[in-house]
């Protein structure tokens, strides 16, 4: 029998000025994009058959980019850890922390208990679903709230207003067509001039699909600060993990 054949391993490397990429290809890639981990990881996504100097090139023009967010990364420290709902483990609501207390006798399974995130002892191993709930809850308040009071400065309202969890990546997103604009209940760990930024944002959308300079305009009308609001939401990117 002659030699079986494996198939190449489909990672490889690259190194460009010191930085090591790992590179994934893919035949189904028609562009190169590269990715930050959080962790410092460097990716570069490559059509299958794209040469190492297309990715080199792609690459060194990219990197400023990529050196700005693994300096953005290392800013923030360590990624959080998931949360292990133990007592005194801090929960952030509205830019403040809370630490977690159990309570014995609560009169509601999750409440906000002079300055501490009291839950119910009895709930033992379902506490995180309970907490979950009670984050979820504040949030459809806060935003619903946000959005009533917003929509008259920015002059467009929603035909439905969604909050749920929209992924690791999105604060916000606005359905222009159907008028849908949905916010992640995360925001609700945010201080409330983030959540205002993000409702104003996602509601200017529904005047303008696109960050095109109009919309900056706009959103600079109803929030002069607009520029600080921004950096300052890419700053607390993962406030919360459960
Ligand atoms: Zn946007």
């Amino acid at each position: 029998m002659g030699p079986v054949s494996l198939r190449r391993d489909q990672t490889d490397h690259l190194t460009v000025d010191g930085l090591r990429f790992s590179v994934r290809r893919s035949t189904r890639r028609r562009t190169v994009g590269i990715t930050v981990k959080r962790d410092g990881e460097l990716v570069v996504a490559a059509p299958a058959r794209a040469s190492t100097r297309r990715l080199e090139a792609v690459v060194r023009d990219k990197l400023p980019w990529v050196r700005r967010k693994l300096a953005e990364f290392e800013a923030l420290g360590p990624p959080p850890q998931p949360r292990r709902f133990v007592a005194g483990e801090l929960f952030p609501y509205l830019g403040r922390d809370y630490p977690l207390v159990f309570d014995d006798r609560p009169a509601q399974p999750v409440a906000l208990v002079a300055g501490t995130l009291a839950v119910d002892r009895s709930l033992d191993g379902s506490a995180r679903a309970a907490v979950v709930v009670w984050y979820q809850e504040r949030a459809r308040e806060h935003i619903e709230r946000d959005v009533a009071r917003l929509v008259p400065l920015v002059g467009a309202a929603p035909a439905t207003v969604v909050v749920r969890d929209l992924g690791k990546r999105r604060w916000g997103v606005c359905d222009h067509r159907s008028r849908t604009v949905s916010f992640h209940w995360h925001l609700v760990t945010l201080p409330p001039d983030l959540i205002e930024y993000v409702v104003v944002h996602e509601l200017t959308h529904l005047h303008e699909p696109n960050h095109a300079k109009g919309f900056w305009r706009r959103v600079e009308d109803v929030l002069p600060e607009c520029r600080q609001l921004r950096r300052r939401l890419r700053e607390s990117g993962d406030a919360l993990v459960f």
